[in-house]
């Protein structure tokens, strides 16, 4: 059993204005990254064309209108103060949804180990109505409800290790008792949400973290809220928003975990994944804005996931 990983090079295809951080050479440094040999092993798998009927089931019809008249027949239109959309970016972000959703196909139908998706735009600050925070659409919230609608999967856990809050996927899920989603991310920070005392449903677990904490906050966060709650929650599926801008080099935020930390972070939520979820995991690229830990984030991120 294989770790897939899915790609497509329509996703730096997104363009966002000179000196953004969420910017295409983050994909090349991934790429650059994942070439070594030690990930021979590695199933890459070009992403599919992703079903636009399938953002419905985290954004209502006219949000998703809006947004597709949104996009720009040449240059860089803006959509909020730091969110913006080139050409190619309706086919970056529907490729980015069908990666997702196709890497739920794999590991319901078992034909893969687990799967990581390098994709942009990121996804986990879009709310249902509203793209920002350099996110179009959700698409952890859309392979959530799609592994439901497809799979049968009653109970989704994602968690979300982002050094922002996920507001986005929050709001999505604030009144799904389906759905878990659990969050560290440093406070505070943009977007400003993500306090302990927002539970939804009781299926939000928020971790907020200071700034200048690190590797033992973190990984206290995990052992004390967010690893307890996925075994009283027992989930179906967990989906990893996988961003990695709580590295100590990254230049969004203040928190100092270093790559052994992200490795440390998919042990356990793998080892979750066994007890509960018939080792169902699936982990998609959120943030991560240092190209240098971003390299080294994810290629101990996806290291880990190849061991299984
Ligand atoms: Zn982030």
């Amino acid at each position: 059993m294989v770790t897939r990983l899915y790609t497509h090079p329509i996703f730096l295809e997104h363009l966002t204005p000179p000196g953004h951080p969420e910017r295409p050479d983050r994909l090349r440094a991934i790429e650059r990254v994942l070439n070594d040999e030690a990930f021979n092993a590695l199933d890459r798998v070009t992403a599919p064309q992703g079903d636009e009927a399938t953002i419905l089931y985290a954004h209502p019809e006219d949000f998703v209108a809006r947004v597709r008249a949104a996009i720009p027949e040449s240059g860089i239109a803006s959509i909020d103060a730091d969110t913006s959309a080139s050409p190619k970016s309706w086919q970056a972000v529907v490729t980015a949804i069908g990666a997702a959703n196709a890497a739920v196909d794999d590991v319901f139908e078992g034909s893969v180990a687990n799967a990581f998706v390098a994709a942009r735009p990121p996804g986990h600050h879009a709310e249902k109505t509203t793209a920002m925070g350099f996110c179009l659409f959700n698409t952890a919230a859309i392979a959530a409800r799609y592994a439901q609608k497809k799979h049968g999967a009653e109970r989704v856990a994602i968690v979300d290790w982002d050094v922002h809050h996920g507001n986005g996927t929050q709001d999505i899920f604030w009144d799904d008792p389906s759905v878990l989603y659990c969050s560290t991310h440093q406070m505070p920070l943009y977007p400003g949400t993500g306090a302990k005392s927002e539970t939804g449903a009781g299926n939000i677990v928020n971790a907020p973290l200071a700034p200048q904490t690190g590797s033992d906050m973190f990984r206290d966060a995990l052992l004390s809220r967010v690893l307890p709650a996925l075994d009283n929650f027992a989930p179906d599926l967990i989906i990893i928003s996988a961003g990695f801008d709580a590295h100590h080099r990254d230049p969004l935020a203040e928190i100092n975990l270093s790559e052994d930390d992200f490795d440390w972070a998919t042990g356990q939520l793998l080892e979750r994944a066994g007890r509960h979820s018939g080792n169902r995991l699936v982990s998609l690229l959120e943030g991560g804005y240092d190209l240098q830990g971003l390299a080294f984030s994810v290629a101990a991120h996806v290291g880990r996931l190849m061991k299984g």
